[in-house]
């Protein structure tokens, strides 16, 4: 039984077979599905798959490619949202100074503001963060955010480390089967397994053999088992010991 921490079924990547991919993904022994709030038109469809299906939980946030786009009615539009029964996290959130698609300033801006949102509801987070550490890191100490995970880790040896002296959770994706990344499987091997989540990230991060097609949730498995082939540990293991740690992190019931 495993977990896919994050994906975005709402896509419209899935709209020929939405059904049908939860379906396999049930049949494949995965117990639950977070589906992740992107925008606000995203955050809204989340909640409604959550409410659809039992096993799938939602998180809702705005991601920083859309900051420029961020105001008032957003937020409060948010605030509500996040209020829906199956809401488990607010994300996905953070700051992308890779693609910097949106401001700096107006990305800063947007994170804090969700942040407080979180803070307020004594929420999770879920972060993307890219070629950000230092800012991503300063924002959320100085907001005093604890219940936090970062999530299709790319980051550096001292990001990992100062991650995981916060506490944080971190979760891999498939990308970690790219023949390339030996970059992340050794940070993989640096984190403990009691702090790992599995998940997607899908449609994107197909694993190796399968890129550049539509990813899938029942791929979650490629992580798992990439997992236990670093850190020289059975399937079952990894499975069971990041199941729980995702349903203790999300409350899922
Ligand atoms: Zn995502």
């Amino acid at each position: 039984m495993l977990i896919d921490t994050h994906c975005h079924l709402d896509f419209p990547e899935f709209n020929p077979d939405r059904d049908e991919v939860i379906k396999r993904a049930q049949a494949n022994g995965i117990a639950y599905i977070i589906n992740i709030g992107s925008s606000l038109s995203s955050s809204k469809n989340s909640c409604a798959l959550a409410e659809k299906y039992d096993f799938i939980y939602a998180a809702v946030g705005i991601h920083p490619h859309e900051a420029d786009g961020f105001d008032d009615a957003m937020r409060k539009e948010i605030e509500i949202l996040a209020k829906c029964g199956k809401v488990v996290a607010i994300g996905e959130i953070g700051l992308d100074y890779y693609k910097n698609y949106s401001k700096a300033e107006n990305q800063r801006q947007l994170f804090e503001s969700l942040l407080d949102l979180a803070k307020d509801n004594d929420s999770p987070v879920v972060i993307h963060s890219r070629e950000a550490a230092e800012d991503t890191l300063s924002i959320l100490k100085n907001k005093k955010i604890n219940k936090v995970v970062v999530h299709c880790f790319s980051g550096n040896e001292d990001f990992l480390k100062d991650c995981l002296d916060l506490g944080y959770f971190i979760s891999f994706t498939c990308n970690i089967t790219y023949k390339k990344a030996q970059n992340l499987r050794d940070l993989v091997k640096l984190a403990p397994l009691e702090r790992i989540f599995l998940e997607t990230d899908a449609p994107y991060l197909s694993p190796e053999g399968l890129r550049g097609r539509r990813n899938e949730l029942i791929n979650v498995k490629f992580v798992a088992e990439e997992i236990s082939r670093i850190k020289g540990i059975s399937f079952d293991e990894v499975a069971r010991v990041t199941t729980e740690a995702a349903k203790n992190f999300f409350n899922l019931r």
